[in-house]
């Protein structure tokens, strides 16, 4: 029978394995004199810790570097390939899908995406879903070098309200689900432990991982996108908000005589500075007699997406140089709103509105610069790209597995 003391015992050991991991994982690789000169515990304690996490394959040793007496020290890392973990970012307007190592590195990846703007009819369902979990499965499955399963859970990251802790999507409004039971559909299909949270969370958490806001213990994410969001890490920790509701930047008011919003609301910061948005207000100019070389560019000045907007402004077209100014701007000052008020280390934007560059970049600075008393932090793009949600969902997986890695395992792999 376990006693009361050896489950407390069992606790304080997943504790100790816990903090070592994090160590461990934040360093890349690190020797055992800096772990025990790092960490807080007795040598032993390190010691004991270190094996049990060697046994679990979840460290490896490693040979790098030169120390100064001559001898190599023996670096301890993360075994990034011990297990795998899928990722799926279910945004306004697409699907991603990928598995991953433990370092984020992508392995296998699926790409599904609705074009509304070239008459696309379907919307994002809980069916696609699982079929492009089912494809990047296939995909991994094929390859050959894979011997074993060594999936370990699936994560999911998507668009709306997410209540985590019943696995459910509450509210998406651009996909129109309500209730939805995503986690319970996806374990029912693949057996697989599975966590869901809110699609522009996870990127934070992606890029607090894997990205560029590693080591950096407060910093806020924003997805400028079919929407506009964002995820904070506040002391380390995903800042979630007493109702899950934290972060959206996308209804803050930006200019009060604004466009009307989805959400009923006038002039809030999505309907100046999204994607939908910068297309719509090029298309409004061009109605007006606005000239622009982007009419040359479409057959239907109604099919002018954001993207386009994009692709004539670095061609030089003015319109579409000056709405994207506009739009950098008005972000700049949702932006500068967040940053008086959580004063962040660092600024990551993501979506494909970031993928402007300094077309957006430059006024979205510059704005920030004017709205803030002090020098405003580092205004950066994702580094992850594309797939910064992708990865980060995966992070919902690998954080349980840090948390308590002994009993995730046991939990996991039966
Ligand atoms: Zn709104």
């Amino acid at each position: 029978m376990l006693s009361l003391e050896n489950s407390d015992n069992r606790s304080v050991r997943e504790k100790n394995r816990s903090q070592i991991l994090q160590a461990i994982k934040m360093q890349k690789a690190v020797s055992r004199i800096d772990l025990a000169n790092q960490i807080d515990l007795n040598p032993s304690t390190i010691s004991r810790a270190v094996n049990d996490l060697e046994e679990m394959n979840l460290i490896q040793e490693r040979k790098v570097g030169e120390s100064s007496g001559g001898r190599r020290p023996v670096l301890l890392g993360i075994n990034k390939s011990a297990y795998h973990i899928i990722g799926v970012d279910i945004g306004a307007t697409k699907i991603i899908a990928v598995i991953t190592d433990m370092q984020g590195n992508i392995l296998e990846k699926d790409y599904y995406r609705i074009d509304y703007s070239q008459g696309d009819m379907v919307s994002i369902s809980p069916e696609l879903v699982l079929k492009s979990i089912a494809t990047v499965l296939s995909k991994y499955q094929e390859n050959e070098s894979i011997t074993t399963d060594r999936i370990i859970g699936i994560g999911v990251g998507a668009h709306g309200l997410v209540d985590r802790d019943r696995g459910k999507v509450i509210f998406a409004p651009n996909f129109g689900w309500r209730d939805i039971y995503l986690k319970e559909r996806i374990e029912e299909e693949f057996d697989y432990k599975t966590v869901i949270d809110n699609d522009v969370r996870v990127m934070a958490l992606g890029e607090y991982w894997f990205g560029s806001g590693q080591n950096c213990d407060s910093l806020i994410c924003i997805n400028a996108g079919y929407g506009i969001g964002s995820g904070m890490i506040l002391n380390g920790r995903l800042y979630r908000g007493h109702r899950s509701l934290a972060g959206e930047i996308g209804h803050t008011t930006v200019t009060e005589d604004g466009p009307r919003c989805n959400c009923g609301d006038y002039g809030c910061l999505e309907t100046v500075a999204s994607g939908p948005a910068i297309a719509k207000m090029v298309r409004t100019r061009i109605k007006r007699g606005r000239k622009s070389q982007i009419s040359d560019m479409v057959t239907d000045i109604n099919k002018i997406t954001g993207e386009l907007v994009f692709q004539a402004a670095s061609k030089g077209d003015d319109l579409s140089r000056q709405v994207l100014q506009e739009a950098g701007n008005y972000l700049g000052i949702g932006i500068a709103n967040l940053v008086n008020i959580m004063d962040p280390e660092l600024v990551l934007v993501g979506g494909g509105v970031s993928r402007a560059g300094d077309l957006i970049f430059t006024s979205l600075r510059q704005s920030v610069k004017n709205k803030t008393m002090e020098d405003p932090p580092p205004i950066n793009p994702v580094k992850l790209g594309k797939e910064t949600g992708a990865i980060g969902s995966s992070v919902l997986i690998l954080e349980e597995l840090f948390k308590a890695p002994e009993s995730f395992l046991a939990k996991v792999r039966g």
